[in-house]
């Protein structure tokens, strides 16, 4: 297979990349799984916006802060400052977000942020986000998808990127060519046991990053989520209790069911804390109580959230529900610039994969959906002003050495997690 651009990867990053390339080039692009599994989907608590100058400074402050000031200054400004221009793209492409009475948008507030400055849509705001996405990509007549088709490494030589290996939904393994390839494939959580994540969303891209000695940074930069909901059960994936759900006022207690920390910390904070109190109770859980939640703020912002409750058997109307913290996002990734320009020629990375050390040593909540978006979209604008190369190398790639498929995916998980030792020995 051909093409100008191969798009690793069908989360928001990747569909609003493919959005702003240009309309006359040839772009492909490739998905592991069922083209709405990825965590763009799943995001719950909503996208973070500079509603005013008067907001700059303490939203600058806010995620500096939360990043322990790991942060890259540059990285964070521009954030920033393109949110407008971001949620502009999408509510022009018919994304709803919650609006008050007279029609302005509305804002809420999650751990970590000192004012309200986060759009929504329910709790289902990744879902309403991403599907207008898609449904704006498959409109376009010079984009392709293919679903089910896994990158297994990329073809290079010389330190320049040339397409990549796949394998398809019957096994095949074949050969993209593409002048240039971005890699968009999401975090890392399948590797961990208890993630938030879909199991799919293994690091691949980073994993052949380090096979290729491809520029990453912080790949031991770990986001474990504070509250997801304890079960007992061998689960696909733990269910996130949005951070958004203690931002309206729920609050967290002890096995005594007394309260036992500020709710809002930063995530490392918090989780810190629980597992603190995890270990004094002697219990896999502490308890999250919703009674202070006006009722019908409860129904109408955290629909989604009940009904999962009550399906595990909790009515948050009247009880606690039990929470443990999960591996839930990956700050580190493949090195980027402000254009997502990675250490290879031609090749460009986006989204979660990628790390320009916006979030520093652990992200801001709701930063990272317009991250995603905001570096996806300068590097789409990049790739549109680079000169078209007619080079195009037929690499003679032996096909045989990807026929093991577990034993590829368990030296790319190895790859991972070797690499995350090795820098927390480091440190
Ligand atoms: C439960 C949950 C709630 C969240 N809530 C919020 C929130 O409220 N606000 C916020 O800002 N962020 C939130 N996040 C984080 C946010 O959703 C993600 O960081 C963001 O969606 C990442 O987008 P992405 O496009 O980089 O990756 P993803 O959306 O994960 O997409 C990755 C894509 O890469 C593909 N892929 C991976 N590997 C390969 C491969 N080898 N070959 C081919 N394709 C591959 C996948 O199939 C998928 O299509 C949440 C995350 C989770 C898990």
């Amino acid at each position: 297979m051909k093409t100008d651009i191969l798009i690793v990867g069908a989360g928001c990053a990747g569909l609003y990349c493919a959005l702003h390339l240009p309309a006359d080039r040839q772009i492909l692009m490739i998905t592991k799984d069922e083209l709405t599994h990825s965590d763009s989907f799943l995001a719950q608590g909503g996208i973070c916006m500079l509603k005013d100058e008067s907001d700059y400074a303490s939203y600058y402050e806010d995620t500096m802060h939360a990043g322990h000031y790991e942060n890259n200054p540059e990285s964070v400004e521009i954030m920033i400052r393109s949110s407008k221009d971001a949620i502009r793209d999408l509510i022009g492409y018919g994304v709803e977000f919650q609006r008050e009475e007279d029609g302005s948008l509305s804002f809420t507030k999650e751990g970590g942020h000192s004012a309200k400055r986060i759009l929504f849509h329910a709790d289902i705001t990744g879902k309403e986000i991403t599907t207008k996405l898609l449904e704006q990509v498959k409109k376009r007549p010079n984009i392709r998808i293919l679903e089910y088709c896994t990158m297994v490494d990329l073809i290079c030589r010389d330190n320049c990127c040339y397409g990549a290996v796949v394998r398809d939904s019957s096994g095949e393994i074949d050969r993209i060519e593409a002048e240039t390839t971005v890699l968009a494939c999401g975090g890392i959580g399948g590797i961990y046991r208890h993630t938030t994540n879909y199991r799919h969303l293994t690091g691949d891209g980073v994993a052949i990053a380090l096979k290729h000695k491809i520029a990453v940074e912080h790949v031991n930069y770990v986001q474990i989520h504070p509250t997801t909901l304890y079960s007992d059960k061998a689960e696909e994936r733990s269910f996130l209790i949005s951070e958004s759900v203690r931002g309206e006022g729920a609050v967290l207690y002890n096995a005594r069911k007394e309260r036992f920390v500020n709710e809002l910390l930063p995530r490392d904070v918090l989780t810190e804390k629980i597992y603190e109190q995890m270990k004094k109770d002697k219990m896999p859980y502490v308890w999250l109580s919703m009674e202070h939640i006006p009722k019908e703020e409860l129904w109408n912002h955290f629909p989604n959230i009940i009904k999962r409750c009550r399906e595990q058997g909790y009515d948050v109307f009247k009880e606690c529900i039990p929470v443990v913290p999960a591996q839930h996002y990956f700050m580190g990734g493949i090195k980027i610039n402000m254009s997502g320009e990675t250490s290879m020629q031609r090749l460009y990375a986006v989204g979660e994969t990628a790390c320009n050390g916006v979030h520093g040593k652990n992200r801001l909540a709701s930063n990272s959906l317009l991250e995603s978006l905001v570096f996806a979209k300068r590097a789409a604008k990049d790739i549109g002003e680079q000169k078209q190369s007619t080079e195009r190398v037929i690499d003679e790639v032996d096909l045989t050495q990807y026929q093991d498929k577990e034993a590829i995916e368990a030296a790319y998980k190895q790859t991972i997690l070797n690499e995350i030792e090795r820098l927390n020995n480091y440190v």
